[in-house]
């Protein structure tokens, strides 16, 4: 039995359908990208995850779109070249209107001797060859260039300026925000008729059969499929015994912008006694400041959201310190958090580190299990899951080619038009809606008009004192966006969670929706 095609995500299990072509497991950046490319070949699929979208790893990264420079480091062309193909087709073809190029400095400082400076220097170098092989325009991502220390001074005004020779000046892909691409792509499959639904745990799975669990209300349903894809990062092991996982976590601060003011460019900060490792200060839309990021092994079962501890909060304060003019101190950090990297465990201590290369991996019973790999390479990652299902469940004649590399995801828009767009927007909420939602910002908006019978002015309006989200992010999160609850909204939907004391602020705004859209509060 098949219930009616959807058009947008929805929470639990009611009326979803019990045979499908392909059920994905999991809705972080991979499942997302994996239930696209399966419904977009004219194939049936249900994809699920047992909280919410992005709910893992996918929202915790350092929100960039990669072009592979550390692979090519570390000599792995393919990998660099198959990560600057990606960044590529997100940036110019899918999600324009999600990702930016980001200007980034390698500062010449008293503590970065020439030796260093010159690798750093051809480390962009050797990044903008990769642009190129890529196909990607330098209008997209402009060409790297060596800047004079006044210059320097001029884009970055809070560096220290002692010992400052200049910097390096190079350019790479940013996300608005991973959870929002992660959202994204589960929308753009559920316009396109796939069944995406939060909050629905598997409990069991088979190559042929899963077993369901609503998390709203208990009741378990059994689906039939004729092909299962395992996209659950960290937890992958948990459902599918023959992969077994060490996650290793990686730990972000978040600043205000106050922190370090005028910074609007990514600086790279040298770790003491290291000749090419760097914390990175990433500047964000909202104009906060994040800075990354360490790698700590993590033993044991792992959480469902990883904590910082405050040794890495220390580290990465008092590394980012050191390139700063203004003292930065532990009162500035008004948020921390941090993601699990999925390392393939291979016995005996030994680790593979996954989150470099993805890995396709088949069980016994036939589930197919996608892991490792990053944001940036979701598409090539859904695209190579989607082939081993189709080959492994013989669904050839049912599967037409993967076309997502040239499918724009919902809202996509050339940026520049959004720019102007935006620039002619009557209030700033729509600009905001447009930054967020591409050309689907009036959709948002009247979506949202539909639900709450609100006006557009309070809809528009910022949901608390400094807090810039607006009320039609809120009501677009639960119509269309499969939100159940308060965390739901400002964890994933929008990102206030990531500052408590702003998150503390919207809580009121977020029952007021969920009330207002008579869905259970949380
Ligand atoms: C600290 C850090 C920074 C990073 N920064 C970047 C970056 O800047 N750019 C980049 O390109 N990449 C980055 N990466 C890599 C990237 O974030 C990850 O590779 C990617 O998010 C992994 O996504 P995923 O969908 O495979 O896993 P996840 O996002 O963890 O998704 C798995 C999902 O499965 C669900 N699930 C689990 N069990 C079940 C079940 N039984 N039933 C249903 N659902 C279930 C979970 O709820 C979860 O939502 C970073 C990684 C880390 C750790």
């Amino acid at each position: 039995m098949t219930s009616l095609t959807p058009t947008r995500i929805t929470p639990g299990l009611t009326t979803v359908p019990t045979t499908v072509d392909v059920v994905v497991i999991g809705l972080g950046i991979t499942g997302a990208g994996v239930a696209l490319d399966a419904v977009a070949r004219g194939l049936s699929v249900l994809a699920v995850d047992a909280h919410d979208l992005a709910f893992g790893t996918s929202r915790f990264s350092s929100k960039l779109v990669h072009g592979g420079l550390r692979y090519l480091a570390s000599g792995q062309v393919g990998i660099a070249h198959e990560s600057a193909v990606e960044r590529g087709i997100l940036m110019e073809t899918t999600a324009p209107h999600l990702t930016r190029p980001l200007p980034s400095i390698i500062p010449l400082a008293a503590g970065v001797s020439r030796p260093m400076g010159t690798l750093a220097g051809a480390g962009f170098l050797g990044g903008d060859l990769l642009r190129r092989a890529a196909g990607t325009s330098s209008d997209t991502l402009p060409r790297p260039r060596r800047l004079s220390a006044a210059e320097t001074r001029r884009l970055a005004p809070p560096l220290r300026t002692d010992g400052l020779r200049g910097a390096y000046l190079g350019w790479d892909g940013q996300l608005e925000d991973d959870a929002r691409l992660v959202t994204t792509i589960a929308r753009t499959a559920a316009e396109r008729g796939a069944h995406v639904r939060t909050h629905a745990r598997v409990v069991s799975a088979t190559g042929q059969q899963v077993v369901l669990r609503d998390e709203l209300t208990g009741t378990q349903v059994e689906v039939s499929a004729r092909a299962v894809v395992n996209a659950t990062g960290v937890w992958a092991g948990e459902l599918v015994d023959d992969v077994r996982l060490r996650p290793s976590r990686g730990t972000h601060l978040v600043l205000r912008g106050e922190a370090l003011p005028g910074l609007d460019v990514a600086v790279f900060a040298p770790i003491p006694g290291e000749t090419n490792r760097f914390v990175l200060v990433l500047p964000q839309p909202d104009g906060q400041l994040y800075v990354g990021l360490t790698d700590e092994p993590v033993d044991g079962p792992v959480p469902d959201v990883a904590e910082p501890t405050e040794v890495e909060i220390g580290f990465l304060l008092d590394v980012v310190a050191a390139s700063f003019a203004r003292p930065l101190r532990r009162s500035d950090v008004v948020g921390a958090f941090a993601g699990l990297r999925p390392l393939l465990d291979g016995g005996d201590d030994a680790t593979a580190d996954l989150s470099r290369k993805h890995a396709v991996l088949t069980s016994r019973t036939g589930v197919v299990t996608i892991v490792g790999g990053k944001l940036t390479t979701y598409r090539r990652m859904a695209e190579d899951a989607v082939d081993a299902a189709v080959a492994a469940a013989g669904l050839g004649a049912s599967a037409g080619p993967c076309v997502t590399a040239t499918l724009p995801l919902a809202g996509a828009a050339p940026r520049a038009a959004l720019a102007d767009a935006a620039a002619r927007a009557e209030h700033p909420g729509q600009a905001r809606l447009i930054r967020r939602y591409g050309a689907d910002a009036d959709l948002v908006l009247s979506a949202a008009v539909e639900a709450s019978g609100w006006s557009t002015a309070d809809l528009l309006a910022p949901i608390a004192e400094g807090v810039p989200t607006v009320g039609a992010e809120l009501f677009f999160g639960v119509t269309h966006e499969g939100a159940a609850d308060v965390a739901d909204l400002l964890d994933r939907r929008t990102r206030i969670g990531l500052v408590p004391a702003d998150r503390a602020l919207a809580v009121p705004a977020a029952e007021r929706v969920l009330a207002a859209t008579r869905t259970q509060p949380a």
